[in-house]
């Protein structure tokens, strides 16, 4: 039996990216606590936040990785708060943020 409670995680990153393109534009980013885009209003990461996340990320695989892991757990952690009874599957979330990404595939 577990006597004390567990400490709370800590926040995960910014979601400050990708960058706007062109930097006059309004940026892809996700827009808290309901992760549509603040750009287009579709889901995040939209079309364009994927465009943009692989050529910003493009040597830093690794780096992609973390910062939609890091999402993925802010995300789950908003969207649960929001619609504790009808949040999206686990398995959803996860495609959405984090399997999409180039990494996830061989190289050809
Ligand atoms: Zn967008």
């Amino acid at each position: 039996m577990i006597s004390q409670q567990l400490p709370q995680p800590g926040d995960g990153p910014a979601p400050d990216r990708p960058r706007a393109y062109p930097s006059h534009e309004k940026p892809h980013t996700p827009l808290r606590p309901m992760w549509c885009c603040r750009a287009c209003g579709h889901p995040w990461p939209c079309a364009m936040a994927r465009i943009l996340l692989k050529v910003e990320y493009d040597h830093n695989e690794i780096g992609l990785s973390i910062y939609l892991a890091g999402l993925f757990y802010e995300a789950t952690r908003d969207l649960y708060r929001l619609n504790p009874d009808d949040g999206p599957a686990p398995r959803t979330l996860f495609t959405r943020f984090v399997a999409w990404a180039p990494y996830r595939r061989p190289r050809p």
